[in-house]
Order: C-alpha cells, then sequence, then structure tokens
C-alpha cells in the first residue's frame, strides 16, 4: 500500500489534459489500489490519476458515504478508465462541491443532472451506464480532472475574486490538511 501526495492548486499537473491508458498496461492494478488508498486515507469521495501527478485518463470513486446520505443511493466503489461522459437532457442543479486538490475551498456549482458515462472498467471491460444526481455530479467533478478543468473554473468572476485569498494560501502551502499534499511554492 502506497499513500500518494496530492498535488494542489496552481501545480501544473492539475492543468495538464491526461492521456489515454493502453489496455495490458503492467503496473495498472496497483496503481488503482494506491489510488484508492490514497483517497480513503484522504477522506475523499473520488480521485483522479492528475490529482497525484499521474497525467492518465483515470479515475476512482468511493461515494456512498456522500450519496446515501444526499440523495439515498448506493453505487459502491468504480473504476473509471479512458471515460466519457455527456450530458443527458437539459437540466442542472446547483450543489457545494469540494475537491481534495482545493482543501478549504467550497462553492457552488451548476452541473448538468443527468449523464451518460463510457469507460473501460478494472478488467478493461467496456461500460456504459446513466447515472443522475450527486453520483453524476461526482462523476463530472473526476472527469473534469482528466480533462484539466477544475470545479472553480466554472465560478464567476466575483466568486473568484472572493477566493484570491485561500487560493494564494493553497499555492504558498500555508493549508493545514489531514493528507500529505504537494503545493507549488511550499517550502518541503
Ligand atoms: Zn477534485
Amino acid at each position: 500500500m502506497s499513500i500518494f501526495p496530492i498535488v494542489t492548486y496552481d501545480h501544473s499537473g492539475l492543468r495538464t489534459p491526461a492521456e489515454p491508458i493502453p489496455e495490458n498496461n503492467d503496473g495498472l492494478p496497483e496503481f488503482i489500489d494506491n489510488l484508492f488508498d490514497t483517497m480513503h486515507q484522504a477522506g475523499g469521495v473520488g480521485l483522479a490519476a492528475p490529482q497525484v501527478g499521474i497525467p492518465l485518463q483515470l479515475f476512482v470513486v468511493d461515494a456512498d458515504i456522500m450519496t446515501e446520505e444526499e440523495d439515498g443511493t448506493k453505487h459502491g466503489p468504480g473504476v473509471f478508465i479512458n471515460p466519457e461522459v455527456t450530458p443527458v437532457g437539459d437540466e442542472e442543479w446547483d450543489a457545494e462541491e469540494g475537491c481534495l486538490s482545493l482543501p478549504d475551498v467550497r462553492e457552488k456549482v451548476t452541473r448538468p443532472y443527468r449523464i451518460k458515462i463510457r469507460y473501460f472498467d478494472r478488467e478493461f471491460q467496456v461500460r456504459e451506464e446513466e447515472h443522475e444526481g450527486w453520483y453524476a455530479r461526482v462523476l463530472q467533478h473526476e472527469f473534469d480532472h482528466l480533462k484539466g478543468v477544475l470545479f472553480i473554473d466554472y465560478l464567476g468572476s466575483f466568486r473568484k475574486r472572493l477566493l484570491r485569498g485561500k487560493l494564494q494560501n493553497i499555492i504558498d502551502g500555508k493549508v493545514e490538511t489531514e493528507y500529505l499534499v504537494v503545493a507549488k511554492n511550499a517550502d518541503r
């Protein structure tokens, strides 16, 4: 078991579009286990490979703790390789999001309510599913990480301006976390 440090705001790893993963990738099962360990240790419900500085199209999710409380649904742990997410219908909704790479930042984000996701699972079997509500939100948030997108990118300029101080604190490594992080300007 290895725990990776999580890269935080302004780290170039969060802005680098991730590469597709070829089938028969030897190190993949171990990497996936380590991603789960890192996510669980950090108390997150989702973690994308770019958040540990690895630019691959892969994220893991274990969101039952959130979805059961928020809308009473259970999904179990999921591994999503080379995913593609597309909205289904026009319905959108707002909810507050956070991110292990943006400690202390929580903001309301508008997203499609229902999505379709096509991906390869841990056994590299192709799957296609539709999800809605909180689980769909988590999947969209993680999918964004594979494109170098953060949830704060959806905020208006006024909200972004209010966040400047918090973001600078993250860059400077001044935010306390209960998990290992890599801050861009911190002396570690
Ligand atoms: Zn995130």
